[in-house]
């Protein structure tokens, strides 16, 4: 029996309507940008195994790290110790991220990244004594598949049965350039009627709503305006950190900085589960008090694990290397390249960039999980690339070690499917 027949038998996959697409390919190995599948067919994985293995699959650099702290120090409570891998790990974090970043929190993925920050947020003004609970998201935002992170979400098609039990949240639309008047009064009408705890958001560019690319300048006036009214910042850079958008972290394109940042995916460069919340000093300071209850009372078994911290480390160390970021500039001109080039196809609606970034929407209607993408993922499967397609947007977000061939082999697999099928 393959792998296919017998995963049918136990298992439930995430994400999956099993009655019509009831078969899941089985993957027996990754190296590199390469994905290999049970019958020895290859593929290019030009979305990085969603935004995590930037490094490539299974890279020897963080393998080898990752076994010497496998063999040192596998997992120890976080609760009552600490080790060098965390400890090392911070460090680097925060010699990277924004300026006004000065403490870590651990997750383990990037829904508990955004729970956490959501809980601090909360536990700020209760601890302080003001009473704000409301949230600010985007309208199409995707934080995750946790309560406060699924209540952030503004993708109402995870959401549907659980919409009776979230969290307020207020909704705003996403800086185009030319709304940014609008969005600022919908904000102050917002804070009259609602008392305001956090604006929550992705960087510059919403993930799961296709890779929408923001105005920078209209993300900074919101910021601005947060600021002005002591509503909490949270940038959600669980897709959006270490180099994608071209920048270590997309915070860094705005001039007002969050107050707190979640991080995730491309952390451990796709080797292990983990997260980390960072938060300012004064975030943290007000959890500092004689009574016990005013602490953070949130945590997960697997806090810091070490292994994780490892991988973690190492992945900074690629990031920070001179050739991943002559890799990042490449592709960043190279899809800049295709993306002008593209944009004249007749069935190309539009294209957008930042960074390793890329993605098209089609000129075509359809349903955001409709048929067409089903299509389109099963053909590009054919050709030997791994994209998945959302809903009317075909997106590019491959490991920074790919080569030109390799780029050139997706670009010219996307024309052609353009060309031949729609
Ligand atoms: C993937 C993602 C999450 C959720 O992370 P999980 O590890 O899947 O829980 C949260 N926010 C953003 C922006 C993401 O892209």
């Amino acid at each position: 029996m393959t792998l296919t027949e017998r995963d049918k038998k136990y298992i439930w996959h995430p994400l999956k309507q099993h009655q019509t697409h009831p078969e899941s390919l089985g993957i027996v190995k990754a190296k590199g940008v390469m994905l290999t599948d049970e019958h020895g067919n290859e593929y290019i994985d030009a979305i990085s195994s969603w935004y995590t293995c930037m490094f490539g699959h299974c890279n020897d650099y963080i393998i080898n790290k990752v076994h010497a702290q496998m063999q040192q120090l596998d997992q120890v409570m976080f609760s009552d110790f600490t080790h060098p891998a965390a400890v090392e790990l911070s460090e680097k974090l925060i010699a990277i991220l924004p300026k006004n970043q000065s403490k870590i929190f651990f997750n383990d993925n990037g829904s508990t990244a955004v729970e956490s920050a959501i809980k601090m947020a909360l536990q700020y003004y209760f601890n302080t004594g003001e009473k704000r609970t409301a949230f600010i998201a985007f309208e199409n935002g995707f934080h995750g598949d946790t309560f406060g992170a699924m209540s952030a979400s503004g993708l109402s098609v995870y959401n549907g049965p659980f919409e009776d039990f979230l969290i307020d949240v207020q909704r705003i639309p996403t800086p185009n350039g030319k709304n940014h008047n609008e969005i600022l009064r919908q904000l102050e009408e917002i804070v009259i009627h609602n008392n305001v705890a956090a604006f929550i958001y992705e960087p510059i560019v919403q993930g799961a709503a296709g890779m929408k690319i923001h105005d920078i300048n209209g993300v900074d006036e919101i910021l601005q305006f947060c600021k002005n009214h002591e509503i909490i910042t949270i940038a959600d850079e669980v897709m959006t950190g270490f180099g994608k958008t071209g920048k270590n972290f997309a915070s860094e394109y705005m001039e007002t900085k969050p107050d707190i940042i979640c991080l995730s995916k491309a952390l451990t460069g796709g080797m292990v589960p983990m997260a980390i919340t960072s938060c300012t000093q004064k975030i943290y300071d007000a959890f500092l008090s004689n009574d016990i209850a005013k602490g953070y009372f949130h945590c997960h078994t697997y806090s810091a694990n070490p292994i994780g911290c490892a991988a973690a480390i190492a992945s900074i160390e690629l990031l920070q290397s001179e050739e991943i970021k002559t890799n990042i500039k490449r592709i960043s001109k190279a899809h800049k390249e295709f993306s002008e080039k593209i944009a004249s196809h007749k069935k190309v609606k539009s294209t957008r960039q930042i960074g390793v970034i890329f993605a098209l929407d089609l000129n075509t209607n359809t349903e955001r999980y409709g048929s067409l993408r089903d299509i389109l993922l099963s053909s590009f499967m054919k050709e030997g690339i791994f994209l998945r397609p959302l809903g009317n947007t075909i997106y590019i977000q491959v490991p920074y070690i790919i080569t030109m061939e390799q780029l050139d082999k997706i670009y010219n697999t996307i024309e052609k499917i353009l060309d031949n099928l729609l």
